[in-house]
């Protein structure tokens, strides 16, 4: 673990107090190497029971910040926690084992097991689109490999972080896990700090800033980031199935999510019909009209006005450009609303197709050729997830072996998310690294590399060389 910082001047009350917590969890991470199974746990059975004893105030807040409906904190927000708390509550013991390996002929006779020990002090950055998960599901990894951590919640959903920093300072002693609220400057006083680990959730361009800020001290990072993630739908296709779920994929928390659909390649055998289905899929599930979408309880708004205006500048962009709207495409900026909305016949210059979307716009593209939607999902960037709907394993199996993402669906949409046993996590610059148990046990881990002896083979190596021992190297290069 870093020493303790002592030099770094004190410019800002701000950079003295991120300090004075920082350096206050210095003594603690090192106690901490040594805390139990049982100890961690009970950490983190105390940390699901005050979010589910407050979990009516984060309802309300959530409904404040950006009209999350309550069901949906519950099943995206809350949920989430309970289930990785009890993930690591279940397995942490057998997670904390040291894991034993094969003997080499390199070591025969030598022992070898990796420990898992934990990596010190962590930083947790996230975002606001999910404020409770983003911050309390990392904290339960890092929690559950031995650390002590500080977390920044987003500013932009500022009720949110209220009830954030209430249950934080209600649970744990700042010495062990601390909160700040703030902008960016509050993790820009946070970064300047030699952590052992940063976990961070967000945007690929401020990712590339913590990259940065974390390499002056060689400091580790888990990236979670964002991107575009694209669907593929063939002509083989369930279309009922798809247009339910990708719209519940894309609309759920108002299109606001890393791994939301963000455009959909369909044959154009099919598109006609699946446009029709996915319209009558949103008219049902949000209203017929601009109004009853406007007064949907289902749907979730825009975090704010700024990002209301951004979202609505795609869709006049890609409108002033020739694309259709199919269905939806209301807007009213005072109440941070976009409609829940299907466009078409959108050019390969607009704005929508190279930006994230992050709002509940959803392009439908039609394509042809499959290799064409290949080539095309490999000159851009790798995205976070990438969803394929098929009956054609030849189809499914092209998707699969031709393109990267970070996590992927073949017919479904966004559920990797909710499976435990598998990592989540982006590629490049969808991320790097990975989270949810096992694989966020081990990125608040460091793996420790040991060996014991048990007798020492390699003594016949040692100088002055024999002529035996030259021949048993030669022999060696034969056999390893
Ligand atoms: P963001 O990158 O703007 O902000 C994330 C966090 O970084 C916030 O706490 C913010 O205060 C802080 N921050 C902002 N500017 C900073 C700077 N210059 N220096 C240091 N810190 C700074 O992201 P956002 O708008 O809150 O969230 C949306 C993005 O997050 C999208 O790209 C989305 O895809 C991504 N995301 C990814 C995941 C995932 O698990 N991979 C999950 C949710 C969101």
């Amino acid at each position: 673990m870093t020493a303790a910082v002592l030099t770094m001047p004190e410019t800002t009350t701000l950079d003295a107090e991120v300090r004075r917590v920082f350096e206050k969890q210095f003594e603690t991470a090192i106690r901490l190497r040594r805390s139990s199974a049982d100890e961690r746990i009970a950490k983190i059975k105390k940390l699901k029971l005050a979010v589910l004893a407050h979990s009516e105030a984060l309802q309300q807040a959530m409904y404040k910040d950006f009209k999350k409906p309550a069901v949906e904190v519950d099943l995206t927000e809350i949920l989430p926690v309970v289930a990785e708390a009890h993930d690591a509550i279940r397995k942490l013991k057998k997670w904390m084992k040291p894991t034993s390996v094969w003997p080499t002929l390199l070591t025969g006779g030598l022992k070898g097991y990796i420990q898992y020990e934990p990596r010190g002090r962590c930083l947790i950055i996230a975002p606001w689109n999910y404020p409770v998960n983003l911050c309390f599901v990392p904290l339960v990894s890092a929690i559950a490999a031995g650390n002590t951590a500080i977390i920044k919640p987003s500013e932009m959903t500022p009720h949110t972080t209220a009830v954030l920093v209430k249950i934080i300072k209600e649970t744990f002693a700042e010495d062990e896990i601390a909160i700040f609220e703030g902008d960016a400057s509050t993790s820009t006083a946070l970064l300047a700090l030699p952590f052992d680990h940063i976990f961070f959730t967000g945007s690929p361009a401020v990712g590339k800033i913590v990259m940065a800020a974390a390499a002056k001290h060689l400091t580790s990072v888990t990236l979670e980031l964002g991107g575009k993630s694209p669907t593929i739908i063939d002509e083989t296709a369930d279309l009922d199935l798809a247009a339910q779920n990708i719209l519940w994929g894309k609309y759920t928390n108002g299109g606001q999510t890393c791994i939301a659909p963000d455009h959909i390649f369909v044959h154009e055998s099919v598109k006609a019909a699946f446009m029709e289905k996915a319209s009558a899929v949103l008219k049902k599930s949000y209203g017929n009209s601009d109004a009853d979408q406007a007064s949907s309880p289902y749907l979730t708004h825009v975090v704010n006005q700024r990002h209301t205006q951004r979202v609505a500048g795609l869709l006049e962009d890609a409108k002033s450009r020739g694309a259709t709207v199919v269905a939806g495409g209301g807007v009213n900026v005072a109440d941070q609303w976009v409609a829940p909305t299907l466009i078409t016949n959108i050019p390969k210059d607009a704005k929508i197709m190279s930006e994230e979307i992050f709002g509940p716009l959803l392009p439908i593209i039609g394509y042809t050729q499959l290799q064409s939607v290949v080539d095309e999902i490999n000159a851009n960037p790798k995205p976070l997830a990438l969803y394929v709907w098929s009956r054609n394993e030849a189809n499914i199996q092209k998707v699969m072996k031709e393109t990267s993402s970070g996590g992927a669906c073949i017919n479904h949409t966004v559920v990797h998310y909710l499976h435990g046993n598998l990592p989540f996590g982006g590629v490049n610059n969808s991320g790097i690294g990975n989270a949810h148990g096992i694989y966020g046990f081990k990125a608040f881990s460091h793996e420790r590399a040991v060996i014991r002896t048990r007798f020492m083979m390699a003594k016949m190596f040692f100088p002055p060389y024999s002529g035996f021992m030259k021949k048993m190297v030669r022999l060696l290069m034969k056999f390893v």
